[in-house]
């Protein structure tokens, strides 16, 4: 069988990855309503792969926003089945000045594929695509495979709680296999073992009910710039824990045993400045990095903008300046509550002279996978098999807001099985993937299918 495995993939490896950047040319931004015949497109060209790879049934299937595509592959009732979700929407590529070659138009340079979405998530759900078509065609698919394709993740899935209520019987499953994270190296395997939460909110504060001559006004009435950095000034304290009155309140404080365990991922702090260009690092005092980016919660300006940013000068005192502010979260976090809590505080906090307003925009609970669970065994030997290593348990520092949501409604466990890297530049700049991790990933989710159907 694994020999099977092994030719069927090295005499259609071109065609896999022709394949791929074929998806990635399409520019299917989620955050753009100008992109969203291409999102059609996109939807389209996913469901038309899947059923050429071996699928009996696929869809594209509307929601409020744009549509999810469905697959299936059902080999027997009585089998277990695994529900693959993914996404076909990315990021928007901005700025495109700091790219090397057009997002859409990808590029191969030194075993990469550089393209907005290669990582982020269309050439990692592609692999399982691509691992079915090998499972389906050399006869040895061993389980029932489902496929959830969603084109809103990258703006916060708005839709896909109220999809997946109102199918759960097309959706049922023994479990839920994503691929839309990374893992610390191709020497050192990893498999997430949770993901954080998100709390994200917008503050406008506002001075003057318009913008004055700096002149005349300024020195008598209050700057909303002045404000407003001020206040996010105070967000931190000196030892960089957020001040915020209860952020911290329902943080489950991971085990000694679990931090001893994070402590064994290979960590090199000269690598990581220098890789990054910094030449010190910033963080909660009495945390490593890697527990500041997966144990704890944390939060970040997002963006800040007020007054006049054009060319040259010009002597203005701002009526308005406004931020972007976002709070990633941990177990027993919730994010409607820190949500609440972070509007409240800004309004609390907020001097006389100022108005502030401030409003939710997307979030998504924190999530964890016990490694006891039969299917991140599943994936620890998949991984074990193919990197000959067994996989080190990590706590991923990103959000899938999805995850709580699919546990809730599908009642059933979540298996991380990323074949990114931390440097794929997701949400950045020339983001890419690896030609290697795409081809390893290929060679390891069939192994999945195994020892899950085995288990
Ligand atoms: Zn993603």
């Amino acid at each position: 069988m694994e020999q099977a495995w092994k030719d069927y993939l090295e005499k259609n490896k071109e065609r896999f990855l022709n394949e791929m950047l074929e998806l990635l040319r399409i520019p299917s931004v989620s955050a753009k309503s100008e992109r969203k015949e291409d999102m059609q497109r996109c939807a389209e060209m996913v469901k038309q792969r899947l059923l050429d790879s071996g699928a009996d049934k696929a869809a594209v299937m509307e929601t409020e926003g744009y549509p999810v595509v469905y697959g299936e592959k059902i080999i027997d009732s009585s089998k277990p089945t695994v529900l693959v979700y993914g996404h076909y929407d990315v990021q928007p590529p901005e700025p495109l000045e700091l790219w090397h070659s057009g997002p859409f138009d990808p590029v191969i340079k030194d075993g990469k594929v550089y393209a907005r979405g290669s990582a982020d998530d269309k050439g990692q759900f592609y692999m399982h695509i691509k691992a079915l078509e090998t499972l389906v065609k050399t006869g040895t698919l061993q389980t029932n495979v489902k496929f959830l394709i969603e084109g809103e993740e990258e703006v916060g899935s708005p839709n896909l709680g109220k999809f997946v209520a109102s199918h759960k019987d097309l959706l049922k499953a023994d479990v839920i296999l994503i691929s839309d994270s990374s893992m610390i190296s191709m020497e050192t395997p990893s498999l997430d073992i949770g993901v954080r939460g998100l709390s994200y909110i917008e503050v406008e504060v506002t001075g003057a009910n318009r913008d004055l001559h700096s002149g005349t006004y300024g020195g008598a009435v209050a700057n909303p710039i002045t404000i407003l950095c001020k206040m996010i000034a105070s967000l931190h304290d000196e030892n960089n824990h957020v001040t915020i009155p209860h952020f911290y309140d329902d943080v489950v404080e991971a085990t000694k045993e679990e931090r001893n365990l994070m402590a064994q991922a290979p960590y090199d702090e000269d690598e990581y400045k220098k890789e990054l260009g910094v030449q010190s690092l910033w963080g909660e005092n009495g945390f490593t990095t890697n527990e500041r980016t997966g144990i704890r919660p944390t939060l970040e300006i997002n963006g800040i903008w007020g007054g006049y940013t054009g060319e040259g000068a010009k002597t203005v005192l701002p009526s308005k300046a406004t931020a972007k502010i976002s709070a990633r979260l941990v177990p027993n976090q919730n994010s409607h509550k820190i949500t609440e809590i972070l509007l409240n505080h800004f309004k609390h906090i907020a001097p006389p002279t100022v108005t502030v307003n401030a409003f939710e925009h997307h979030g998504g609970e924190p999530y964890m996978t016990p490694i006891d669970s039969k299917g991140y065994q599943a994936a620890a030997k998949a991984i074990k098999e193919t990197f000959g290593k067994e996989p080190v348990p990590v706590r991923g520092g990103g959000s899938i807001p999805i995850c709580s949501i699919l546990e809730k409604e599908l009642g059933v466990k979540i298996v991380f099985m990323g074949f990114g890297l931390d440097n794929d530049n997701l949400h950045s700049p020339n983001e890419k993937y690896n030609i290697e991790n795409f081809y390893k990933g290929i060679e390891t989710i069939p192994y999945f299918h195994k020892y899950f159907a085995e288990g």
